[in-house]
């Protein structure tokens, strides 16, 4: 459409009170198509060609040619690069000219394993007979799809709970098994990630086992070093293609911070409307999700087509809402251009939309991140990001959305009212002038790895050579604590597993049952909590979200791992409070930087979920404290921590008194801003400050892995800290408030009602803990 120029101008002026702090100009960029590999199937060929697809582009090529050759290849580039071509060449031109060769194609998502059916299905090609095979497929259509199908698609939770067990029923398939796709394998993090490091472990020793030696060919979005995080999810050598070849329209892209309401500081005048329904702050700055809806409205008063991106489903009709009945103020009938989008529409529904947003009858669509998977919407005019959605890698991917070949667009990244938005914001070299983040994942971790070796102990003996497959040391440790504990029986041939039943071991946990939500009225079950959050969220009166609805809780029942609730919708929020204690078990790694030490190491963290105030919504007004009864939780895991001397906090400015706000202060900063590190996000990492720890004898500040066995992001931080702290400590100072705000300091999840906080003192604490590690490295 317009030049990028017109285009800022619709939703901006600049000046000195502009929202916008920075634009940043992402030039455009022409592909590089080259001919088709000699290697690829005239088959395969003819049908891309029927499908418009007149040549591959240079980095499809190249991965292609790696996958055929029998290398491991990651492919790792932006949205809509065309990555599917890329995978679908060489595994197809394979499966056409070896006619008893197969192929297995894993996706997180179940849509996604249907989109790529459809997609493969539709180049018509002879004897592969692609099919999905998964928690959906009818029990007499398996086995027909095990006998026939040579392009099997699912996902992982299926190759562990069906295709693994039963993998004498495979052994034909297994022993052809020439491709294993894996994609949107980025998503593989954490502990999730490293239980399906494992699951790709036990099926390559089942291929092997019937004689098979599949290549592997990954897909993910860009994200840092992905050869190195492709391998640690395979556990095999993987060569990264991540040169992007396909064409690209220029993008300008804006950061926007709402303003500080008015009536900030001091009065209380103006009441604030909240920026997210599921925020639970007093907001101090003009709402995001306010932000967005008007930009929305007035890219569709000009005509552009645009998306926006909100975090929750409710804020994503909140935004709709709101701009559709500013364009009926404006024009009568203007509003029917604008739409919500959420993750649960059919799929015909879906289609509509999309169809509807590309042809220009939608011009604007408020969207959840539900279309980050998969969904083929791109050649947008606009995108707007209402709230850092986590990680660079999501940015980049939802702002790829926008932009055409030969067009200009827009993108802009609006803050909320948190510590790291802030941050970014106010340092954009932090996300332009820098690579994605790694996928952090940690396939060693003892409460992941042990319940993983008794699922490969009961789909067959682990021998020794086994072993090195699940990791070395770490595996040998436990193997001799499974055994001795009698899970695990040594034979001479190997480590039998010793049950009749299956270990049952859910990918998605890490132990303990999710506990169930139930709407008491209906029986009907809303969905599950992992049992680590349930007491926080899910406590006898705590009001529960789901997917945009309101719930009260009427009763926890621990003992069957059930919530009941009943809809409502009262005009308070809930807030637990709990009591934490931590013991130090055994330090790793350390740094000794004279009066302040960094940590890193195992802890023991002991939790109560003791009682739960409710807040006003939108003042924050305290109503009232109720006690609760709950049971102390313990959590063995991996901690970072530094610690400073007393004379060295006093020498940074920070009087004793004080001593207690700063650290917890500076804490939250630093959870706040730990994503920027590593794939996670602040619900995965737990903290606990203190002016004086019985285990290290100093003022304290304690982060660890909110996951039994930590899931790598304690020992991201570590290897990390100075950066880390660093911008911990920038977010905290760029803020603009004076005492503390849910941007820099005060945390939605804090078990202490965020007090004490003292803001300057945070930052004195970190600037000590930065120039002592300075001098010492
Ligand atoms: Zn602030
Ligand atoms: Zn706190």
């Amino acid at each position: 459409m317009t030049s990028s120029a017109s285009l800022s101008q619709l939703f901006w002026t600049r000046g000195d009170d502009s929202p916008v702090t920075h634009v940043e100009r992402v030039p455009p960029r022409s592909g590089i198509s080259v001919p088709w590999p000699a290697w690829a199937a005239p088959q395969f060929v003819d049908a891309c060609r029927d499908h418009r697809i007149m040549s591959p582009w240079a980095h499809q090529a190249t991965a292609g040619t790696l996958a055929f050759e029998g290398t491991n290849v990651v492919l790792a580039t932006g949205t809509a690069s065309g990555k599917s071509l890329g995978y679908q060449m060489p595994v197809l031109s394979r499966l056409l000219t070896d006619e008893r060769a197969t192929a297995l194609y894993i996706a997180p998502a179940k849509a996604l394993a249907a989109d790529q059916l459809r997609a493969v299905a539709g180049f018509g090609l002879p004897g592969v007979r692609p099919a999905t095979y998964d928690g959906d497929t009818a029990r007499e259509e398996r086995e027909w799809i095990r006998q026939n199908s040579r392009f099997i698609l699912t996902n992982p939770d299926m190759v562990h709970h069906a295709i693994l067990p039963g993998h004498e029923r495979w052994a034909v398939f297994l022993r052809r098994l020439s491709y294993v796709v894996i994609d949107e394998c980025h998503t593989y993090r954490g502990v999730f990630g490293s239980h399906v490091a494992h699951v790709i472990r036990r099926l390559r020793r089942a291929a092997a086992r019937y004689g098979g030696r599949p290549t592997f060919v990954l897909a993910s979005a860009t994200s840092g070093d992905p050869a190195d995080a492709a391998s640690r999810l395979i556990g095999l050598p993987v060569t990264a293609v991540t040169e992007d070849a396909s064409p690209r329209g220029g993008v300008t892209f804006a950061l926007w911070e709402p303003p500080l309401q008015p009536a900030y500081p001091g009065s209380s005048a103006v009441p604030a409307p909240r920026s997210d329904l599921d925020d639970e702050l007093p907001q101090v700055r003009r709402s995001a999700l306010r932000e967005t809806a008007d930009l929305l409205t007035n890219a569709v008063v000009a005509g552009t087509r645009t998306l926006a991106f909100v975090r929750s489903r409710r804020g994503a009709e909140v935004v709709a809402a709101i701009a559709r009945r500013q364009l009926d103020e404006a024009v009568p009938g203007l509003g029917d251009r604008v739409a919500a989008y959420r993750a649960g529409y059919l799929k015909e529904d879906r289609r509509e939309i999309e169809r509807a947003l590309l042809s220009g009858e939608l011009l604007g669509l408020a969207s959840t991140n539900a279309l980050e998977l998969g969904v083929d919407l791109v050649g947008l005019d606009a995108v707007l990001i209402c709230g850092y959605p986590g990680t660079r890698a999501s940015l980049w991917q939802q702002a790829g959305r926008a932009g055409r070949a030969g067009g200009e667009a827009l993108a802009v990244l609006i803050a909320r009212d948190d510590p790291l938005d802030t941050y970014l914001v106010h340092h954009p070299a932090a996300l332009f002038g820098r690579p994605v983040e790694a996928t952090v994942l940690d396939p060693a971790n003892p409460y992941v790895l042990g319940p993983q070796l008794c699922c490969a102990a009961s789909e067959g003996p682990i021998t020794e050579a086994d072993l090195e497959l699940f990791g070395g040391d770490p595996a040998r440790a436990a193997v001799a604590g499974l055994t001795a504990s009698g899970a695990l029986r040594r034979r001479p041939s190997g480590w039998y597993w010793t049950h009749t039943g299956r270990p049952d071991v859910d990918l998605r946990g890490t132990g303990g049952a999710p506990i169930a939500v139930v709407e008491e009225s209906t029986g009907r079950l809303l969905g599950t909590v992992d049992p680590e959050s349930s007491h926080a969220m899910l406590h006898t009166g705590a009001v529960y979200l789901h997917q945009g609805v309101t719930f009260v809780v009427d009763n926890l029942d621990l003992e069957d791992a059930v919530a009941l609730v009943h809809p409502e919708e009262p005009d308070w929020s809930t807030h637990a409070r709990d009591v934490t204690d931590l013991s130090v078990v055994n330090v790793r790694s350390y740094v000794d930087a004279g009066p302040v030490g960094l940590f890193l190491g195992e802890v023991d963290v002991t939790n109560q979920v003791v009682s739960y105030q409710r807040r006003r919504i939108g003042s924050g007004e305290i109503i009232d404290t109720r006690p609760l009864d709950l049971p102390v939780r313990e959590l063995r895991t991996v901690a970072v921590w530094f610690t400073v001397s007393p004379p060295a906090l006093e020498a940074a400015g920070v009087e004793p008194p004080d001593f207690p706000g700063a650290l917890h202060a500076a804490e939250h900063a630093a959870i706040g801003l730990l994503p920027l590190m590593a794939t996670c996000d602040r619900w995965d990492i737990g903290g606990l400050s203190t002016a004086n720890h019985a285990d290290t004898e100093a003022p304290t500040v304690f982060v660890y892995d909110g996951h039994p066995g930590g899931a790598g992001f304690a020992e991201r931080a570590y290897a990390t800290a100075a950066e880390w702290l660093t911008a911990t400590r920038e977010a905290i100072a760029s803020c603009g408030c004076e005492t503390g705000c849910p941007s820099c300091v005060q945390s939605p999840k804090c078990g202490n009602g965020n007090n004490p906080l003292h803001k300057p003192g945070a930052i004195s604490v970190l600037d000590a803990v930065l120039s002592a590690l300075a001098i010492r490295s």
